[in-house]
């Protein structure tokens, strides 16, 4: 049941209109004074994020249904940091749009604390993220199907699709706005390496070791795309990518709530690097949202091509619903518990009664009628659980928490994009971003004609990108040697694994051989950042940076309380380059970076190799630049991962917290494997399908 129409109505004015309310003229003003929470929503949501305000909105359609969010952060609607496209990054380690996490210090990674950014905003991540908006190989998400024994309910890519879609309004670029060299090439290195096959010690051990769960070796490496392995004794990629070279409009949405478009600046030196990548044997890909996205590529971002403003969940979902009584957003207000009913339901259950949280340090408690969703992102969920009583028995004991349901997944599984920034220094009269820095005239007249006519330099967003295989820039026998250390490492750590990375590592060791499954993205940005021997740029000097970033890290992290004080953030540990296998494919990759820089046309342009300088040439080298320069690209998944409880899930497939009757996780936490895609557009296309799951199951 909803609570009165008067009573939300009034909430609305008080409570989610912080604009309003700092236009008033108060002669004091209280932080916290308010005594009056919302109470009996039919669903209250935790964190009005990328996922929770998608899913609100989507359940807001109903009339009847009363919707509540709870989030910390406030509303910054008309905010330049937040729209302005080339503004991206600009926000980061501001605590008024970000939780500024830092890790563990990363054994391997010289015992480093690594930024981990996460909005604290109306709109969560998205609202400071980098705008990107890609999707992965379609077969990725056959991995998620087949992890959930085929009950995946369309956990795959047809079954995704329509819910991407469903996000989107999709622009497709200009004829005058195309990717510098639209030509698509026919030539791809990675199918003139031949085949190998895969270990066949590490998949009898894997036999074993899944023997007792419904998951059969056979079908996971089919879900890979690598078919007839333990019988025919070699490795067969089943899907072989077709050229397109046109984009598909059937798999762009056309009414969605996210913008979704084009750049239409470019940098004069993003042709000739385009060239130099495809001279190396890598292909033009016109079509990579298609569910083929191995290639180099002009890459949507979330940006409304008519205003040139980020497009994001607050401007996307919460803004053009802001007007319903049914959907009300408390911001400002942290949520500290989720509360349960005393007793079991007769299934064994615990139903979720509402949601405790803190507001100007007063705690209140809002009951939620139908269900609790929990949408705190890949950190906060897993906090929220535990302190809960929803976790590993023994972690919680050792912290006077009761336990009420023993999920020892619960903040486990974490996995994450790792980078390597490479910067070099290129030759003067060429347009980059760096010219903003150099040129504050050119930067004034930016300034004005963004402000005048939203066309520009200061519309643009990274966007030339290429995913490959490891085919494409490994020898045969580096390839050869790579996995044959990796399974040698899987082999002797096996004893602590979870049966869910037993799964995990056999899915991926079949994607190391299916040559449509991207294992590294190199993005491609226009101007400096920051690397370790290079912090700040120097004067008069223009640089590029190009960053490879591991797809399908084999290192498994966590995410966990540290303390019972809700506002002590948890200890975030992703266990950066623990696996041989990621140290080495990010030295491959490095040093890849540097053949692109060598390789004409851009080789043309380059005048210093920066950071690593040139003097860092050995293997060992290379490898300690990477423990250096190693840094997060913001896409942490998996501590709420959606698998069988016997695996050490957290969540069903209709995103039901095992052991309860109605809490659900919606947010990135859920993915159970990660994909060779930025995170946000699976974020949203699982809000969207969480959304139908959720009517289906109400109505
Ligand atoms: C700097 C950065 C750059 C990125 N770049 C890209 C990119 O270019 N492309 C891309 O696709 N992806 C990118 N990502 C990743 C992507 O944005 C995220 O994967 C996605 O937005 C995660 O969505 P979510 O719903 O899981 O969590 P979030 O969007 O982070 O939402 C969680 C929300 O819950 C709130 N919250 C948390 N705990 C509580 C609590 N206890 N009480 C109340 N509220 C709470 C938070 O404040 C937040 O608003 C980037 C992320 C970052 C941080």
């Amino acid at each position: 049941m909803g609570q009165p129409r008067s009573l939300i109505r009034l909430l609305l004015g008080i409570v989610t209109d912080p604009a309003a309310f700092a236009a008033t003229n108060f002669d004091f003003v209280v932080v916290g004074a308010y005594t009056t929470a919302p109470k009996d929503f039919a669903d209250a949501l935790q964190g009005g994020g990328t996922a929770g305000l998608a899913v609100a909105a989507r359940l807001a359609e109903k009339s009847t249904w009363s919707i509540g969010v709870i989030e910390v952060g406030q509303y910054r609607p008309n905010d330049p940091l937040i729209d302005v496209p080339k503004n991206f990054g600009s926000t980061l380690g501001n605590a008024n749009y970000d939780w500024v996490y830092l890790t563990t210090p990363q054994a391997n990674a010289n015992n480093r604390v690594i930024p981990q950014n996460r909005g604290r905003v109306l709109g969560g991540s998205s609202a400071i993220n980098f705008e990107i908006f890609n999707r992965p190989a379609a077969i990725e998400y056959s991995a998620w199907s087949v992890l959930n024994l085929g009950f995946g309910q369309g956990w795959t890519w047809n079954g995704l699709l329509p819910y991407f879609k469903k996000a989107e309004t999709y622009t497709p670029p200009l004829p005058e706005d195309q990717f510098p060299d639209p030509t698509p090439t026919r030539r791809r290195r990675d199918e003139e390496v031949a085949g190998t096959d895969i270990p066949t010690d590490f998949l009898a051990s894997a036999i074993d070791a899944l023997n007792a769960t419904a998951l059969d070796v056979n079908a996971l490496l089919a879900a890979a795309g690598v078919a007839d392995t333990l019988n025919a004794g070699n490795s067969t990629a089943v899907t072989k990518r077709s050229f397109l070279n046109a984009r598909d409009d059937a798999v762009h949405g056309s009414s969605g709530p996210v913008k979704a478009s084009h750049n239409t600046w470019y940098s004069d030196v993003a042709s000739p690097y385009i060239h130099a990548v495809q001279n190396l044997g890598i292909s033009i890909n016109n079509s990579p949202d298609s569910g083929d996205n191995v290639g180099i590529y002009n890459s949507p971002r979330a940006v409304d091509s008519t205003s040139q403003t980020r497009s994001y969940a607050a401007s996307a979902y919460y803004a053009p619903n802001a007007s319903k009584s049914n959907f009300i957003v408390l911001t400002g207000a942290q949520a500290t518990k989720i509360q349960f009913s005393s007793t079991k339901n007769r299934d064994g259950t615990y139903t979720a009664t509402g949601v405790s949280y803190t507001y100007g340090g007063t705690v209140y408690t809002v009951k939620a009628a139908k269900e609790i969703i929990l949408s705190g992102g890949v950190f906060n969920t897993p906090q929220l659980l535990e302190l809960s009583g929803v976790g590993d028995s023994g972690l919680l004991s050792s912290f006077g928490i009761q336990t009420l349901i023993n999920l020892p997944g619960v903040g486990e599984n974490l996995v994450d994009h790792a980078m390597t920034p490479c910067s070099f220094i290129i030759k003067d009269g060429y347009h980059t971003w760096d010219e903003l820095r150099l040129n504050s005239t050119f930067a004034a007249a930016a300034a004005a004609q963004y402000a005048s006519s939203k066309t520009g330099i200061l519309t643009s967003t990274i966007s030339v990108l290429s995913f490959v295989p490891l085919q494409s820039f490994l020898s045969t026998s580096k390839f050869i040697n790579i996995l044959a250390s990796l399974t040698g490492e899987l082999l002797s750590g096996a004893s602590s694994f979870s049966l869910l990375q037993w799964a995990q590592y056999v899915l991926q060791l079949g994607w190391l051989y299916n040559t449509d499954v991207p294992q590294v993205e190199f993005v491609f940005v226009p101007g400096f950042q920051p690397t370790p021997n290079s912090l700040t740029p120097a004067a008069n000097t223009s640089y590029i940076t190009i960053t490879p970033v591991l797809q399908h890290a084999f290192s498994r992290g966590s995410v966990h309380i540290t303390t019972t004080d809700p506002l002590v953030k948890p200890a975030v540990n992703p266990n950066y380059l623990a696996s041989s296998f990621d140290r080495s494919v990010l030295v491959e990759s490095v040093k890849f970076v540097r053949k692109i820089a060598s390789t004409a046309p851009f080789s043309n342009l380059i005048k210093t190799f920066n950071d690593p300088p040139t003097s860092v040439t050995s293997d060992d080298d290379i490898a300690n630049y990477v423990r250096n320069s190693l840094q997060s690209l913001k896409h942490p998944v998996g501590t709420a991962a959606m698998a069988p409880r016997q695996l050490n899930g957290v969540v069903d497939t209709s995103l039901l917290v095992y052991g309860t009757k109605n809490l659900r996780v919606v947010d990135a936490s859920v993915f159970p494997m990660h994909v060779s895609a930025h995170s946000q557009s699976t974020t949203y296309a699982i809000a969207e399908k969480a959304a139908d799951v959720i009517k289906s199951i109400w109505n």
